[in-house]
C-alpha cells in the first residue's frame, strides 16, 4: 500500500507531533536554539514526480549530519573505495556521533564509520579541489542536482555558530592529524566541514534526494546516474546500520529504510526502489534523532509496509 493523498498523510503528522513536546532541540550549536520545537513537516517524493507534503512545510532546515551521505558519495567518487576503507572503517559504533573514545581504543587508529563526526571529517578531508570554496562548490552542486534545486545555498549564521563553538570536532581533527588519517590545517578542514553542515534546504528538497538513492543514484526525471549505483549502494548501507546514531539498530528493526538523521532534527529517508522521504521535526531524543519524526516514520511503516526487512 502507498501513501494516496496529502491529507492522510496529515494525519500521521498529527498524531507523532504529540511526541515533539516530549524532545529538546539542540542548544550546542547556539544558532540551532532558535528552532521551533513543534514543527514537524514531511515530504514524499516517488520515481514518477508525484509527491506528497504534510505540516510545517515552508520551513527550512540545515542538513547538518545528513550531509555525511553526500561527502561520502563524493569522496567515494574521488578516491575510490579502497582509499576511503583504508582510512575510515565500515563498522557501527554504539557510541554518541562526537565520541572521541573508539578513536583511541580501535587499532589502528582510524574512525569506526564515515557516520559519526571523526569518520565524516576524515571524508571530508578526501573532497578533491584547490580551495575549500570550490571542495564547497562540489558539494553543494551536487547537493542542488540530487534535489532538483538549484538555489539551495548555506546559512551562513549556522555555520558561523558552529565554527565557533567546534571545539570537540578540532579535537576530532587533532586526533586524526595525529595518526596520520588526515594532514590539513585544522580550521580550514573545520570550516568546510560547518558550511557542508549548515546548507539550507527544506523537506521537499531532501525527499527528492531521497528518490534518487532510492532508485540507486539515478534521477528519475532526467534518467541521469547523479551518483554511481555502487556508491549509492554503499551509502544507504551505511544509513542502515550507522545513520540514526546509536538507535540505528531499533531503527533498522521497527521502521527498517535507510535514512540518516542530523541534529537539526532533519531525517532523509530512501525506500529502496519506491520513493524518497524528507522529514524536520527539530525536538530531539536523547540519542540526537528527530523525535517526532522518528514517531512519523515507525507509523508510516506500519500502514505502508516500508520495513526492507
Ligand atoms: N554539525 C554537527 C556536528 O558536527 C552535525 C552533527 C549531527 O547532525 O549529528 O556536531
Amino acid at each position: 500500500m502507498q501513501c494516496r493523498s496529502a491529507e492522510e498523510l496529515q494525519l500521521l503528522v498529527n498524531e507523532a507531533k504529540k511526541s515533539s513536546n516530549k524532545g529538546k532541540v539542540a542548544d550546542y550549536i547556539p544558532a540551532l536554539q532558535k528552532a521551533n520545537k513543534d514543527t514537524l513537516s514531511i515530504s514524499l517524493f516517488y520515481p514518477n514526480g508525484s509527491c506528497f507534503s504534510a505540516g510545517d512545510i515552508k520551513e527550512n532546515l540545515t542538513l547538518q549530519s545528513i550531509s555525511k551521505v553526500i561527502t561520502l558519495a563524493i569522496a567515494l567518487n574521488d578516491r575510490g573505495e579502497e582509499y576511503v576503507f583504508n582510512r575510515v572503517g565500515q563498522e557501527p559504533t554504539g557510541d554518541p556521533f562526537n565520541s572521541i573514545a573508539k578513536l583511541e581504543t580501535n587499532k589502528p587508529s582510524k574512525p569506526l564509520n564515515p557516520m559519526i563526526n571523526a569518520g565524516a571529517l576524515a571524508v571530508t578531508h578526501m573532497i578533491e579541489g584547490s580551495s575549500v570554496d570550490e571542495r564547497f562548490k562540489r558539494i553543494l552542486k551536487l547537493i542542488q542536482k540530487l534535489s532538483g534545486n538549484e538555489s539551495i545555498s548555506y546559512n551562513k549564521e549556522v555555520a558561523d555558530s558552529e565554527f565557533k563553538t567546534a571545539d570537540l570536532n578540532r579535537s576530532l581533527c587533532y586526533f586524526l592529524k595525529e595518526h596520520g588519517v588526515i594532514d590539513e590545517d585544522v580550521e580550514q578542514l573545520i570550516d568546510l566541514y560547518t558550511r557542508q553542515c549548515a546548507i539550507e534546504l527544506n523537506c521537499l528538497d531532501l525527499s527528492r534526494i531521497g528518490c534518487v538513492l532510492a532508485m540507486d543514484g539515478k534521477d528519475p526525471y532526467t534518467e541521469e546516474q547523479l551518483i554511481p549505483s555502487s556508491v549509492a549502494r554503499i551509502c544507504k548501507t551505511f544509513m542502515v546500520t550507522c545513520g540514526m546514531y546509536n538507535a540505528s539498530g531499533e531503527f533498522a528493526i521497527e521502521v527498517g529504510i535507510p535514512a540518516k538523521s542530523g541534529v537539526s532534527g532533519g531525517i532523509l529517508g530512501a525506500v529502496p526502489g519506491r520513493f524518497g522521504i524528507g522529514i524536520y521535526g527539530p525536538a530531539l531524543d536523547e540519542k540526537g534523532n528527530s523525535i517526532a519524526g522518528m514517531k512519523l516514520l515507525k507509523l508510516m511503516s506500519e500502514k505502508y509496509s516500508l520495513s526492507m526487512f
